[in-house]
């Protein structure tokens, strides 16, 4: 059985092949057209694993641009491809914290990896991945380099809650040369408090398993852990979690 799962996200579209014990996985930036973008994870998938779309047996395209992809057999919420993702990456997690580029998630699994409850923050960039992006950018860094650049033995709290604002409070704290490490440490401390304050109103339970691009970032992984008083486990390829989960489904749609 051959199953590809594509999550074409706001930021970066994701795609995992897998193929008996072997997976394939494949991140690209998103671009202007989402439908582009999704063709371009299958060709890329195609090329590194060397199979031929006429031999996948099921594809299914989760993420916000889902709709626009006319390849998929099936379209599946991100909520139910991460739940199974991490199901399979993590077992033990029954609460997943998941930050991407526009969103952030919480949602609660039982053990068998079934959704119990989700809450989600997607009006505001504060507290997601493009609000870390902007202000590197602000920073003159990469988003990459955040998580070695801060210094929590100075952290300095960020005021503004408004991504805006937040910018003109890091140029304002420049100005004054304030450690930029103190700053970055800040800013993490500032998305972990939002989304810790999402999980706690969800009575996050152990274990809590971070996914999503950001979860990179051993930053804002330190930041939730202060905040929730509690661990936090990343999964490998933490990243590529909705997409797996979404190529796992594709095999149990097709048994
Ligand atoms: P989406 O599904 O919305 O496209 P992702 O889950 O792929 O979003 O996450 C994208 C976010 O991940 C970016 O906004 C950025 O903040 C963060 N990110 C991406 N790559 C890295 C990296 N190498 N290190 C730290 N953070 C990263």
């Amino acid at each position: 059985m051959i199953t590809v799962g594509v999550d074409i996200g706001s930021v970066a579209p994701k795609g995992v092949l897998l193929n008996g014990e072997k997976r394939y996985s494949t991140v690209l930036p998103t671009g202007w057209s989402p439908r582009d973008a999704g063709e371009k994870i299958l060709s890329t998938l195609f090329r590194e694993s060397c199979i031929g779309q006429h031999q996948v047996d099921y594809i299914i395209v989760t993420g916000y641009g889902r709709v626009s992809f006319g390849q998929a057999d099936r379209t599946v919420t991100e909520i139910s491809c991460h739940a199974r993702g991490v199901a399979a990456l993590c077992p033990e997690a029954r609460t997943i914290i998941d930050i991407g580029g526009q969103d952030s998630k919480v949602i609660s699994i039982n053990e068998k990896g079934k959704v119990l409850d989700f809450a989600m923050n997607d009006k505001c960039a504060a507290g997601t991945g493009k609000f870390l992006q902007v202000m590197a950018n602000t920073l003159g860094m990469d988003v990459a380099e955040l998580a070695a650049a801060e210094d929590p033995s100075e952290t300095i709290t960020i005021n503004s809650m408004c991504t805006v604002f937040a910018e003109s409070e890091i140029i304002g704290l420049l100005a004054r040369n304030i450690s930029k490490g103190g700053i970055i440490a800040g800013l993490h401390q500032s998305v972990g408090k939002r989304v810790a304050s999402m999980a706690r109103r969800m009575g996050a339970r152990e274990k809590i398993a971070f996914t999503g691009g950001v979860a990179q970032n051993a930053g804002v992984r330190r930041a939730l852990e202060e905040e929730l008083k509690n661990s936090v486990v990343v999964p490998e390829g933490c990243q590529f979690t909705g997409a797996l989960g979404a190529a796992l489904l594709g095999i149990e749609t097709r048994q």
